[in-house]
């Protein structure tokens, strides 16, 4: 299926077009209408199956729908990843599918300098691509506000269960508002995943691709 009848804006399909995609993945045929219609997502995905775009796609339509380039930036969408690696593909796709629009996204792991980090978000951020060590870290020195999260992504939630991230994960989600959209990816389905589906998805869409 085209990219055209999935309801995403004329910049976004650009930057789509640029990337040279011509059809989209079974995933994203799923995933992006139900994202834009703001409903959270269970979805079973692989990589290599277009799964990021699956989900950054919709998520920078729904935040360009009510952006004023006059409000102070905050942050708005938290993607969380459990690795570097993957925070700075995922991150990377951010730049790459928002470049027509005009949002600020930061990329945010351990094992570096934190002083760098925490000049780019004073600088004001709208979309965070994070590991949960280090995003904790940033919050508890001040200097990262997650009180105006509108969108959580957890990507390949699966390995950061693997990596023992659950503890982390359930700190950034005290640190969230209540009234959010959530999106959680995951390559298998372990009990501990269903656990944490159930006390993090609102009547979630089952994606399966
Ligand atoms: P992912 O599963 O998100 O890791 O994506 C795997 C690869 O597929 C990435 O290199 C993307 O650039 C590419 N990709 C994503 N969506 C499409 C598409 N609709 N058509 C062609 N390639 C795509």
């Amino acid at each position: 299926m085209s990219f055209l009848n999935l309801g995403l804006c004329t910049e976004i399909l650009r930057a789509v077009k640029e990337e040279g995609y011509t059809k989209a993945t079974p995933i994203q045929i799923q995933s992006i209408p139900v994202i834009l219609s703001k409903k959270d997502v269970l979805a079973a995905a692989q990589t290599g199956t277009g799964k990021t775009a699956g989900f950054t796609l919709p998520l920078l339509q729904l935040l360009n729908k009510n952006y004023s380039k006059d409000k102070k930036r905050v942050v708005k969408a938290l993607i969380l990843t459990p690795t570097r690696e993957l925070a700075s593909q995922v991150g990377q796709s951010v730049q790459t599918y928002g470049k027509y629009l005009s949002f600020k996204s930061a990329v945010i792991f351990g094992g570096v300098g934190i002083n760098p980090q925490k000049a780019i978000i004073k600088k004001g951020i709208d979309i965070i691509t994070a590991t949960p060590g280090r995003l904790l870290d940033l919050v508890s020195q001040d200097s990262l506000d997650l009180s105006k999260v509108e969108f959580l992504v957890l990507d390949e939630a699966d390995r950061m269960l693997d990596m023992g991230f659950i503890h982390d994960i359930k700190k950034i989600l005290a640190l969230l508002p209540k009234k959010r959209q959530n999106l959680l990816f995951s390559a298998t389905f372990s009990p501990e995943i269903k656990k944490l589906a159930d006390g993090l998805l609102n009547s979630p869409v089952l994606i399966e691709a």
